[in-house]
């Protein structure tokens, strides 16, 4: 008995609590949601079960009706106008009933993509509210009931919604068929930014390595990026290591203390024998010379102080290399322009 309850409290917690906190969502939204579900809300019904005497008449119809909590927030005309409203906007086919059973279909739904899942998921904790804020508002302001006045209410909090999720966009207008059409476009993608060759810092000279299985390059340009010398080392084991050390000694010796070295792979900076060296990481297309140049050479040792000694289709490479490449960056949530919808929205729905 006890393990049932217990379960009983799980499924409580995992199907009805999760939905309703939400970073997105005010939490006095979140609060009033679960307070319906667990109806702890001083409608009619749950007052009479306090012993309140009350002439039961609800405030939030045109036609009034016997006032209680599934009348307020759902089955009632004005609720049920307001659900169905958003129902059908997003294609749903739901019968309402009930509060409970209402949530539980609607988070049921699976949407067609990330951004539609997304309002779906909020939408009930803000119609809730805004149901309960109009309710109020007949019941102890001015105000009369408007089905219209909650649809454009609850449109405007999701706007916020939006916002909170999708900080770096555009406002939405308070129209949701624009924003439901809008939505049908959401695209997530990588953007791709272009990378090319860059010389070094004045003072700075650069080394762009290579390496692979018995051989290894490198190809020296100043901070002007002008070729100074190029080479290629094989042998059996550590050449990479060899080649780094006799180029770093090769720049003190001409009094070239600052350095650069670019490869795909990279190390902590720091001091190399008695210079500063900063490494540098690429993509293997940034770094197509000293790639070239490795399987040009692969096997040899050799070492290139004039670009006129270079193996043919050096200038070539260059030429290529200063064209920009493209690599990508983490993706990123948005909305092509659709130049038939772009600023077109009519402020109906009020
Ligand atoms: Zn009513």
């Amino acid at each position: 008995m006890i393990v049932d309850q217990e379960g009983e409290e799980e499924h409580e917690r995992e199907f009805w609590f999760k939905p309703c906190w939400s970073k997105e969502v005010p939490w006095k939204m979140s609060f009033l949601a679960w307070r319906v579900f667990k109806r702890k809300i001083p409608s009619d019904d749950n007052l009479r079960r306090f012993g309140y005497q009350l002439a039961s008449r609800c405030y939030c119809c045109p036609n009034p009706r016997l006032d209680n909590l599934q009348h307020i927030f759902c089955t009632g005309s004005t609720a049920s106008q307001v659900w169905g409203y958003f129902a059908r906007s997003l294609g749903f086919n739901i019968q309402i009933r009930g509060v409970k059973q209402l949530c539980y279909e609607w988070w049921k739904k699976k949407p067609r993509n990330r951004m539609i899942r997304f309002l779906t998921h909020k939408l009930p904790m803000v119609i809730l509210w805004e149901l309960w804020v109009h309710y109020n508002q007949c019941k102890y302001g001015k105000e009369s009931p408007s089905r219209a006045r909650i649809i454009f209410k609850v449109t405007r909090d999701m706007v916020d919604c939006i916002m909170r999720k999708w900080p770096s966009w555009d406002p939405f207008p308070p129209n949701w068929n624009y924003i439901l059409r809008r939505a049908d476009l959401f695209k997530c993608s990588k953007i791709v930014r272009e990378a090319s060759w860059c010389k070094p810092p004045k003072g700075w000279i650069k080394i762009n390595t290579a390496v692979k299985k018995g051989s290894c390059s490198f190809m020296i340009r100043n901070s002007k990026g002008e070729f100074v010398m190029a080479g290629v080392y094989s042998g059996d084991r550590d050449m990479e290591m060899i080649m780094l050390k006799e180029c770093l000694s090769w720049c003190k010796k001409r009094g070239l203390g600052r350095v650069q070295i670019e490869g795909e792979q990279v190390r902590v900076d720091g001091d190399e024998q008695g210079l500063r060296v900063e490494w540098l990481k690429c993509d293997r297309r940034m770094n197509c010379i000293a790639q070239w140049l490795l399987d040009k050479c692969e096997g040899q040792n050799v070492v290139y102080r004039r670009v006129s000694a270079l193996p043919k289709g050096f200038l070539y490479i260059l030429s290529l290399e200063g064209f920009p490449h493209f690599s990508s960056l983490p993706r990123r949530d948005f909305i092509p322009v659709d130049n038939n919808q772009n600023r077109r929205w009519d402020p109906g729905g009020r």
